[in-house]
């Protein structure tokens, strides 16, 4: 069968290299890629945000089936788009994407059924929501409703930063994103994130991660897109993996087919396990970009069948392996990330990183000139290391990087630090 692939960063690289493998893909389309997915398929020029330029591309290429990479596309409607085109898709449609699109719905279902999250208030002016903080007191969580890449939550540790951050978000500091504004206890625990795959009805347990959002050693600096991950979560044993399914999983599947919006993809949860048990703090509905790069790596099974049961509704035959590995990845970045990565420096010897035992390196913001490789973007190079522990990998991921030629390029040298300090006790 054809595939079509949408995105361009580490994670569609790392879903290009795992679909290319299938013995069902008979030839994978990528669109627009990277020099990464290349290697995979087949690049292409399409307007990704022209929904039907991609179902006319499919139609004329004889493509039977898209996966979506990103968020963007996905609350876009691109699901909606290609499925009235005919077109068998890998993602939520855009009513069932809002799970990623707005907090608020989220918080409402969450409610409605009784998914264990942070207590919340939601509000569209200033006044009533001062009053709300000013009541609940500080510490407290300010977010924007919408989609804000990261930038639309503050955690205000005194009453004057969260009165200055719902300020900032209705005097439309984050443009719409922010004409609602969500407020939420601040939960205590350490984050970790699950992957299900889920068709409508019935949700298959993928696997954990835990990332790193930080742009400095020692999770200090500025937020970013994230600067390593790895899987799995050692603080998610098997009990609370399936407590999640139980408790957080299962129940949003069930509320959003009662609701008439049934979620087709993979459902990301952002978690937080607190004292009382594992809490939702969002979710995301495609793979998570790094956290994709260290699942692919430890699957075991084809991913392609899996993903055709969840368009089809019969993921619940679907039974898949994984790799008792951890796998972690660091991800390199250029110099000025996250504020203004500087483009254009040549990139040498990820050829070198390549030939070691037990590593991958997943392309993202990088660009093939007819000489060079270089950097095109704020997160340029994932590099991945396998191991039998989370130190393992790190150790191989390091080994890697430092065999890539790169003066530019930086990354945080303490991927996996809670993970590896977990296995030394
Ligand atoms: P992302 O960059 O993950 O897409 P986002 O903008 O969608 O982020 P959230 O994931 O809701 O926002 O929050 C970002 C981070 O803020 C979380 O990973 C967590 O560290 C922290 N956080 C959010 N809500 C809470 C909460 N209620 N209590 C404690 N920490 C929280």
């Amino acid at each position: 069968m054809k595939i079509l692939l949408i995105g361009s960063g580490g994670r569609e690289h790392a879903l290009a290299w795992a679909i290319s493998a299938s013995p069902l893909c008979d030839r994978l389309y990528i669109a627009p890629g990277n020099p990464g997915t290349a290697q995979c398929g087949e690049n292409v020029v399409i307007d990704i945000a022209d929904h039907q330029a991609v179902a006319s591309f499919c139609k004329l290429r004889g493509i039977e089936f898209v996966v979506v990479g990103p968020e963007g596309p996905l609350v876009d409607g691109i699901a909606d788009a290609l499925s009235a085109a005919g077109i068998k898709v890998f993602g939520p449609s855009k009513a069932a994407a809002q799970l990623e699109g707005s907090k608020a719905f989220t918080k409402e279902l969450c409610a409605q059924f009784n998914i264990p999250t942070a207590g919340f208030g939601r509000f569209s002016d200033a006044v009533s929501a001062k009053a709300y903080v000013a009541a609940q007191g500080a510490p407290i969580v300010i977010k924007a409703d919408g989609l804000a890449a990261g930038k639309g939550v503050v955690m205000a540790e005194t009453l004057a930063e969260a009165d200055d951050a719902i300020e900032m978000m209705f005097a439309g500091g984050l443009g719409a994103a922010g004409a609602e504004v969500v407020i939420e206890e601040w939960m205590i625990g350490e984050e970790a994130s699950f992957f299900a795959l889920c068709d409508g009805t019935h949700a298959l347990a993928l696997a954990s991660a835990q990332d790193h959002k930080r742009v400095g050693d020692g999770d200090t600096g500025p937020n970013t897109g994230g600067m390593g991950a790895y899987s799995p979560a050692p603080v998610m044993t098997p009990a609370l993996e399936e407590r999640v399914m139980v408790e957080i999983i299962r129940p949003t599947l069930a509320g959003m087919a009662e609701r008439g919006t049934p979620f087709k993809g993979v459902l990301f949860a952002g978690l937080m396990i607190t004292a009382q048990g594992p809490k939702l703090i969002e979710y995301n509905v495609r793979f998570g970009d790094p956290e994709c790069e260290v699942l692919m790596p430890r699957l075991r099974s084809d991913i392609v069948p899996a993903l055709l049961a969840s368009c089809d509704g019969v993921l619940d035959a679907v039974d898949l392996r994984w790799s008792d590995e951890a796998a972690l990845t660091v991800v390199l970045a250029a110099r000025g990330y996250p504020a203004s990565p500087e483009k254009g420096s040549v990139i040498r010897d990820v050829e070198k990183a390549e030939a070691l035992d037990k590593v991958l390196v997943f392309h993202a913001g990088t660009k093939q000139t007819a000489s060079d490789l270089v950097a095109d973007g704020g997160r340029v190079l994932n590099v991945v290391g396998l191991g039998k522990s989370v130190g393992e990998a790190q150790d191989r991921a390091y080994a890697a990087v430092d065999a890539i030629d790169w003066p530019e390029g930086f990354c945080r040298r303490d991927i996996g630090w809670q993970a590896v300090k977990r296995e030394r006790e």
